[in-house]
């Protein structure tokens, strides 16, 4: 896991479906536009006028923060996938990037294989083992 997958939302994209999948792969948020679903692409959150003004380019750094475009985000993700871009977004900020980074390997790691667990999937994408 690296820092370069961390989206401005506080999404990990390194355990996205799109990224793990095998065909019609995602980069990453931050990685080139060239491949990526075009959801992704016009995304409203990395295209957000705001957020080209942040300085950490991470939301929690926005004026507006939190908008209903992340409130929204945020509630579909924890009822969806377990999972929070608040709490993300907070821990980054607290801790910093590279105790975030470590956390989410533990996070989703995978118990049997030591791959990736994908967070919309809850399984491992490598052994097929579901959590
Ligand atoms: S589809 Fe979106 S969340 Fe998934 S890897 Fe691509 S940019 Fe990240
Ligand atoms: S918090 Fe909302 S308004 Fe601010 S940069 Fe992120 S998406 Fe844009
Ligand atoms: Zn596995």
């Amino acid at each position: 896991m690296k820092a370069i997958f961390i989206a401005p939302c506080g999404m990990n994209c390194a355990i996205c479906m799109a990224y793990l999948r095998e065909k019609n792969t995602c980069p990453g948020c931050r990685k080139s536009d060239e491949s990526k679903p075009k959801s992704c692409v016009s995304c409203i959150i990395k295209n957000c006028e705001h957020f080209k003004k942040t300085k950490s380019k991470f939301c929690y750094d926005c004026e507006k923060f939190p908008c209903t475009r992340m409130k929204q985000l945020d509630k579909r993700y924890r009822t969806k996938y377990d999972m929070s871009m608040f709490e993300n977004l907070e821990f980054i900020k607290k801790h910093g990037i590279e105790k975030f980074l470590k956390a989410q390997e533990k996070k989703y790691k995978c118990s049997k294989c030591g791959g990736v667990i994908c967070v919309h999937r809850k399984k491992c994408f490598k052994c097929g083992k579901s959590i």
